[in-house]
């Protein structure tokens, strides 16, 4: 497993481990329901106070990462820590939230997350991918759930393939299947049509545009009609699925600031300017009103991609 690769160090709870030379400190904390006056009953939380021992830890070079444990399903949580950071800098004691629900799945799929109200990230996974989580750190935040799962199933891939033999695979080989919505093979053309071939963001064409999805095609409302389309330019298809990019409902096309102070936080924000300048304030529509995204999906797809 992944986690061979963790070598614990010392330390009394922030422990310290190391993976691959890199080296952190891990708190770990049992999670619980979060409460008699709570409005969820599927919400649970951990609750840390910023002890000397944890101060000093987050005071020195080491990376500090929090972890939650729920016992009754054996699964890790873990919360973004370079936004925790911050919290510790206002408060002497933070509560960071999760899901049984989430937890549960994670015990089932290995890894799953959701988005909790700020639009963060909280993954949860099965300790065998404590090393897959540390050496990812740094983006792993980032990803959503199809691209957790696959980033697990990839590292279980490679794992199986440098073991000694095959013992799982008698066969020498696995069939990796997936389900496929059904996709209308008219969608692209459609969208190209409507927005004329450019992106509806910056006008670039160039061979460059995608039929985009509004609503995520993952997601059951995202369906390949037109007002679920946009004709977008690789870079913003790509922002818009990331969530870096968005437009409302006036077609404003506005930057998703919680994310950009992230990747600032993260240092993954090289560009930033470069890439404002590139977009237009407005989308560019279809002269054809029937042909123009559906406002209920533009609100669907920014709740869907974690914008408020
Ligand atoms: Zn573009």
């Amino acid at each position: 497993m992944y986690s061979d690769n963790v070598v614990f160090i010392d330390g009394n709870n922030p422990y310290r481990f190391s993976i691959n030379k890199k080296t952190f400190y891990v708190l770990i904390k049992n999670v619980h329901e979060s409460g008699d006056g709570r409005e969820n009953q599927d919400e649970c939380r951990i609750q840390i106070a910023n002890t000397r021992n944890f101060n000093d830890a987050l005071n020195s070079k080491t990376e500090v990462i929090v972890l939650g444990y729920f016992a009754d399903e054996k699964v890790f949580t873990a919360w973004n820590p370079y936004l925790m950071r911050d919290r510790f800098n206002q408060k002497q004691t933070i509560s960071l939230y999760s899901r049984f629900s989430v937890q549960l799945q994670a015990a089932i799929s290995k890894i799953a997350t959701y988005r909790d109200t700020n639009g963060q990230s909280v993954i949860s996974f099965l300790p065998d991918y404590l090393g897959l989580y540390l050496e990812n750190l740094k983006n792993i935040h980032l990803l959503d759930n199809s691209e957790l799962v696959a980033l697990v199933n990839e590292s279980d891939l490679l794992n199986a393939n440098n073991s000694d033999g095959f013992a799982d695979f008698p066969e020498g080989h696995l069939t990796i299947t997936h389900t496929r919505y059904k996709r209308d093979p008219r969608f692209k053309s459609i969208v190209y049509e409507a927005y004329n071939n450019k992106c509806a963001m910056c006008s670039i064409g160039l061979e460059l545009i995608e039929a985009a999805h509004i609503v995520p095609h993952s997601h059951e409302k995202g369906t390949d009609e037109i007002g679920n389309g946009i004709s977008l330019c690789a870079l913003h298809h790509t922002a818009y699925d990331r969530s870096l990019i968005y437009f409302d409902t006036d077609f404003n096309i506005l930057i998703n600031t919680t994310k950009m102070e992230y990747l600032e936080k993260v240092g993954l924000d090289s560009g930033f300017r470069k890439f404002q300048a590139l977009a237009f304030d407005k989308i560019q529509l279809p002269a054809n009103h029937t042909l123009r995204p559906n406002v209920e999906n533009i609100n669907l797809a920014n709740q869907a991609r974690g914008i408020n």
